[in-house]
């Protein structure tokens, strides 16, 4: 049987190691890190995800603040807002909570966020840079994927990672991360025949969205398996992953749970781009 990698334990790690190095920097240099977080509208879905996020910020000692605008507001005032959250300097990060009203195009939105404040790591600066191999703040949930797999000791290098999702939020960076970790990478899509791809992963990271979309019979032996998908049961309103957690379990060596797995960690990387913005933005935030 697969050892369980625990992610909400390596994401409580994650946020004390945050805490610590807030604690040292209110003390030495007066900064407090500010992270603003934008909500549009009523998704019950966005308002728990911020929630949660308002809720970390606030357990490490960061300032953070949630700007609210009912699904009416226009594309203006929302960029307006993103600018004057830019030229605040008591806000070292901005996140806008996505999805959007359909009257806003995302993608002008995310890159009016100026890219030293975009602690998602979304605009087109930050997306360009990790293509690159140049420094950028990377997206919260590949970046908490490689985590946990320092966390178990998983060096991706001459490793066969196969991805399976290309969304711009989790798999293509996630795709650009283990490779510049020197994994053989393949990326795989809703075009991709599967079985065989993933039988052929040292390390398997899946992003689909797809409940129970990888079979437990195409693991290989042996492999890291790393479930991102989050899909609600009908039955019973419970979470369950993309993959066939427990025939998965009993060939893989290790093996992320939903929930408790990688949904935790992508809280606990926000939080750590948050400060890293803030350390490298400095000054005092008395604002
Ligand atoms: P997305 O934007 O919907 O992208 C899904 C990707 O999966 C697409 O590239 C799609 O391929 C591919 N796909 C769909 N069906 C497939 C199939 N049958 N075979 C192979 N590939 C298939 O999703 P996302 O935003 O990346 O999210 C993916 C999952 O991760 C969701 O369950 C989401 O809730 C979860 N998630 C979790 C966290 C977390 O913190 N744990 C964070 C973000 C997302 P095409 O491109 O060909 O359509």
């Amino acid at each position: 049987m697969a050892q369980l990698i625990d992610g909400k334990a390596v994401a409580a790690r994650v946020r004390a190691e945050v805490k610590a190095e807030v604690d040292r920097l209110k003390a030495e240099q007066g900064l407090v890190p500010g992270l603003a977080v934008v909500r549009v509208g009523e998704d019950p879905a966005s308002k728990t995800y911020v929630t949660g996020k308002k809720k970390a910020a606030e357990e490490v000692g960061f300032r953070s603040w949630e700007h609210h605008r009912d699904s009416t507001v226009s594309q203006d005032e929302l960029l307006a807002l993103v600018r004057r959250l830019n030229e605040d300097p008591a806000v070292h990060g901005v996140l806008v909570q996505l999805p959007l009203p359909r009257h806003i195009d995302p993608d002008v939105i995310i890159s009016a966020v100026r890219p030293e404040k975009d602690v998602d790591g979304f605009h087109p600066l930050n997306a360009g840079n990790l293509v690159l191999g140049r420094p950028a703040t990377r997206a919260c949930t590949p970046l908490g994927v490689m985590r946990l797999l320092e966390e178990i000791g998983c060096e991706p290098s001459g490793k066969r990672a196969v991805v399976v999702g290309r969304s711009n939020i989790v798999g293509k960076p996630m795709a650009l991360m283990l490779l510049q970790r020197n994994a053989t990478v393949t990326l795989c899509h809703s075009k991709s025949d599967l079985p065989s791809e993933v039988s052929r992963a040292d390390i398997l990271v899946v992003a689909a969205g797809v409940r129970e979309l990888v079979k437990g019979e195409w693991i290989k032996p042996g492999a890291v398996v790393i479930d991102v998908g989050m899909n609600r049961k009908e039955e019973d309103g419970k979470l369950v992953g993309d993959v066939e957690f427990q025939a998965a379990a009993e060939r893989a060596s290790f093996i992320t749970p939903v929930p408790g797995g990688v949904g935790p960690m992508t809280i606990a990387m926000l939080i750590r781009n948050t400060l890293e913005a803030a350390v490298r933005g400095g000054g005092p935030s008395s604002a």
